[in-house]
């Protein structure tokens, strides 16, 4: 579905991306993991168009997207839950919700979106940044499932929430993985990705440096910790 090969990435001359490759495939959870700096999140946006200078290949459904603008990236059905979550203080959480444009006809609708992130609804009113970080959270992510797209790109969801909202997010990603949503998260905490992910790409110094299929995450948990420093 997705195929990134030998993605080289700069901010001006800094050259930040040097040979990522990876692959996921239609209804897989991927992650990226690695520390801080290791180029995770400029993965990312080198998927959405968002970086200046790049070079190499990104195929999405045999497509070359390397080249095109966010928007048109956007409208092939990929879209991405940013770091820091993009919640407009001055709105309401429904008009947080409802402001992105849906990008394609089969997105979640407000029923079934109302069934997964009861706790959203229910806050409705409030101004965005009255919740909590992981209210928030899933705000960010109920609104881009809203979007349409069915490649989601998320971006260290758990950074800063506690034990038992990281367990919750958990939940929530797997009854969307079983919607048939693709998704690669960046992440720093491999407790959290245990449970979710089929494959976990281990990233340093701008490239993938190993993969670990989910079955093999407890034999290779040294390596894994290693990767992400710990
Ligand atoms: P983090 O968890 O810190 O976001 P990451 O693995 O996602 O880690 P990136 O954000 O992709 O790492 O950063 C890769 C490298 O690019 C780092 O050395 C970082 O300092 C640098 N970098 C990131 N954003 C910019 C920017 N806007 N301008 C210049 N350099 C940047």
């Amino acid at each position: 579905m997705l195929e990134l090969t030998d993605v080289n990435a700069w901010y001006g001359d800094s050259h930040v991306l040097h040979g990522m490759s990876l692959e996921v495939k239609e209804g897989e959870v991927v992650t990226l993991l690695g520390r801080n700096g290791a180029g995770k999140t400029t993965t990312l946006k080198t998927i959405m168009g968002m970086m200046a200078k790049s070079s190499g290949s990104v195929e999405f459904r045999g497509q070359e997207l390397l080249g095109l603008r966010p928007d048109t990236i956007a409208r092939k059905g990929i879209a991405t839950c940013p770091e820091h979550r993009g919640i407009f203080a001055s709105l309401t959480v429904m008009e947080n919700l409802m402001l992105p444009p849906t990008l394609a006809e089969d997105g979640m609708g407000v029923d079934e979106l109302e069934a997964l992130f009861p706790n959203i609804f229910e806050r409705g009113k409030s101004k965005g940044t009255t919740l909590s970080g992981g209210e928030q959270q899933m705000l960010a992510i109920a609104r881009i499932l809203r979007s349409g797209a069915k490649f989601l790109l998320m971006d260290e969801l758990t950074e800063g929430l506690a034990p038992v909202i990281i367990e919750q997010i958990a939940h929530t990603l797997n009854r969307i993985r079983e919607r048939g949503y693709t998704i690669i998260l960046v992440e720093q905490n491999a407790a959290f990705v245990k449970s979710i992910a089929d494959r976990h790409y281990l990233v340093q110094d701008g490239k993938v440096i190993d993969c670990v299929e989910a079955n093999q995450f407890d034999t290779r948990r040294g390596q894994i910790n290693r990767v992400l420093g710990l």
